[in-house]
C-alpha cells in the first residue's frame, strides 16, 4: 500500500520515515523546496535523534520518496495525510489555513477512492469542514473519506514514540476507512497497542485534551512550587509523593520555567477558544495559560532581584531549546528570559547543542558560544535553561573558577543545592528550600 503525506516537518516527517520503516511505500511531500531537496539527499532539516539514519536506509530500499508536488502524494496513495502546521491566531484559535490549502489541493488530484486524514492538530469539526471543501474541488465524482489520526509524538523521542505509541486514535465516520488505517498501523497492533476507534470529532478533542491536561499537570507543580518557596517545602519530595499515588502518576510533575514548544501553549489556547465558539466557557485553559506566563515572570524576577542592576552584566545561558533532544525554540521559556535579561541591559553568551542556529535567526543580537564553558567564561552568572545531558555533569569547579560572579540560577532543578552552595555558589533552583 502506499501512503502519501503532505508536510514534512517534526510530525510529517517522523510519521513518513516510520510508516517506511513499517513497509509501506511512502511519499513525502513539503512546498519547501530546500526541505525536500536536503531529505532527497538523506539530510534532516531539523534536529531529531535516530532520524538520519532512519531516513537513510528506507531511501536506499527505495520505499520513500520526496517530491514537492501535492499530486505526487495523492495519485497511487490509498490514504493522504495531512500534517501541515496549524499555528494560533491572534485571539488563540488555531489557523486552518496550510490544512485547508492542504484539502483544496489534494481534492483537485483525487482520481480514485481515498482516505484523507489530518495528522496535524485540529480544532474539532475541522473533518467535517474538510470534507466539505474536499467535495466542492473535486474534478469528478469519486467516493472518499475523511478521517483523524491525532499524533502523540514527542520532538526529541519521536522515533519511540511513532513505534512504539501508548496508544493509537483513528477518527472514522465509514468502516471502510477504519480497516484501511488499521492497516497502515498493523505492525503496532501486532505488539499489541491500545487503539481508540472512534467518530472524528472525538478524535479531534482527545489529542486537545490530552496536551491540556499535560499542560495542567505541569502547571500544577510549577504553582505549588511558588508556594513551595514561600513555606520552606521541597517540590521535589512533593512531586515524588503525589507521582507515587498511581491516580496522580509521577510524569509531568517537574518544576521549571514553564511549558513551551510548538504544541502545549497552542493547543490549550485552542480548546479554550474551540470550545468559546461552541459557547462553553472553560476555566482551566485560561488559569493553565496564565499561571504558564506567570511562572515565567517570575523565573526573571528572580534574576533581576538577585542581580540587579542587570545593566552591563553579562549572564551565561546554558540551553536554549524549549526541551532536550530537540532544536525546536517555539514558544521556547529561553526567548523570554533573554528578551527580558536584554531590555533590562544586560548581555546574554548562550550555548546549546542543537538549537543555536534557529535562535540566532530570532535573536542575533545574543552572543553565542561554542560549548558550555565557552559561555561562562567571565559571566556573573549562569542560567541552565533546558535540561540537556551534557549540562548535568558539569566540571563546577572549573564553573566556579570561570564565573566573575557566583550566582548559578539552575532553573530545571538538576543538580543538589547543598554540593553547589558548598563549592561556593549562590544557588537558585524552582521551588526547593
Ligand atoms: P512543522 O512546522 O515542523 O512542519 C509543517 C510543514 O508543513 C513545514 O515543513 C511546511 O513547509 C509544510 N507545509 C505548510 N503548508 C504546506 C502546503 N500547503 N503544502 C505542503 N507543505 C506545507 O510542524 P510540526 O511541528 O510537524 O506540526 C504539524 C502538526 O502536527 C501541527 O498541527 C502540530 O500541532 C501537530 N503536532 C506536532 C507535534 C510536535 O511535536 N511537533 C506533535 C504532535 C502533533
Amino acid at each position: 500500500m502506499q501512503v502519501g503525506i503532505v508536510g514534512t516537518g517534526y510530525v510529517g516527517l517522523v510519521s513518513g520515515v516510520c510508516f517506511a520503516e513499517f513497509g509501506l511505500s511512502v511519499v513525502c511531500v513539503d512546498k519547501d523546496a530546500r526541505k525536500i531537496r536536503a531529505l532527497r539527499e538523506g539530510r534532516v532539516p531539523f534536529y531529531e535523534p535516530g532520524l538520519g539514519e532512519l531516513l537513510q536506509r528506507n531511501l536506499r530500499q527505495g520505499r520513500l520518496g520526496f517530491s514537492t508536488k501535492v499530486a505526487d502524494a495523492v495519485r497511487g496513495s490509498q490514504v493522504v495525510f495531512i500534517a501541515v502546521g496549524t499555528p494560533p491566531r491572534g485571539d488563540g484559535s488555531a489557523d486552518l489555513s496550510h490544512v485547508e490549502a492542504v484539502a483544496r489541493e489534494v481534492a483537485q488530484h483525487i482520481e480514485d477512492y481515498k482516505v484523507v486524514v489530518t495528522k496535524s492538530t485540529v480544532p474539532v469539526g475541522t473533518g467535517k469542514r474538510l470534507k466539505a471543501l474536499i467535495r466542492k474541488h473535486l474534478r469528478k465524482e469519486v467516493p472518499f473519506d475523511v478521517a483523524s489520526n491525532p499524533e502523540f509524538l514527542r520532538e526529541g523521542s519521536a522515533i519511540e514514540d511513532f513505534m512504539r505509541p501508548n496508544r493509537v486514535v483513528l477518527g472514522t465516520e465509514s468502516a471502510r476507512a477504519t480497516e484501511i488505517l488499521k492497516a497502515l498501523y498493523r505492525p503496532l497492533y501486532l505488539i499489541e497497542t491500545p487503539f481508540v476507534i472512534t467518530d472524528i470529532e472525538t478524535a479531534e478533542l482527545i489529542k486537545l485534551a490530552s496536551n491540556s491536561f499535560l499542560a495542567l499537570k505541569i502547571s500544577f507543580i510549577n504553582e505549588l512550587s511558588r508556594l513551595c518557596e514561600a513555606v520552606g517545602a521541597d517540590v521535589h519530595i512533593l512531586a515524588r509523593a503525589l507521582g507515587l499515588d498511581q491516580r496522580i502518576g509521577p510524569k509531568f510533575l517537574h518544576p521549571g520555567p514553564g511549558f513551551g514548544g510548538s504544541c502545549l501553549p497552542k493547543d490549550v489556547q485552542a480548546l479554550r477558544s474551540m470550545a468559546l465558539q461552541h459557547g462553553v466557557r472553560l476555566r482551566l485553559p485560561e488559569a493553565i495559560l496564565q499561571v504558564n506566563q506567570a511562572q515565567r515572570q517570575w523565573m526573571l524576577q528572580k534574576l533581576k532581584t538577585t542581580l540587579q542592576p542587570l545593566r552591563g552584566k553579562q549572564i551565561a545561558v546554558l540551553g536554549l531549546s524549549f526541551k532536550p533532544n530537540t532544536d525546536d525554540i517555539r514558544e521556547a521559556p529561553s526567548l523570554y528570559i533573554i528578551q527580558g535579561l536584554l531590555k533590562e541591559g544586560a548581555q546574554v553568551r548562550a550555548y546549546d547543542p542543537a538549537a543555536m542556529a534557529n535562535m540566532k535567526r530570532l535573536l542575533p543580537q545574543v552572543r553565542y558560544a561554542s560549548g558550555p564553558y565557552q559561555a561562562l567564561r567571565g559571566a556573573h552568572a549562569v542560567v541552565i535553561l533546558t535540561e540537556w545531558n551534557e549540562f548535568r555533569n558539569l566540571d563546577l569547579q572549573r564553573v566556579r573558577r570561570l564565573l566573575k560572579g557566583p550566582f548559578f540560577f539552575d532553573l530545571r532543578n538538576i543538580y543538589p543545592p547543598g554540593q553547589l552552595r558548598s563549592l561556593g555558589f549562590e544557588y537558585h533552583s524552582v521551588g526547593r528550600p
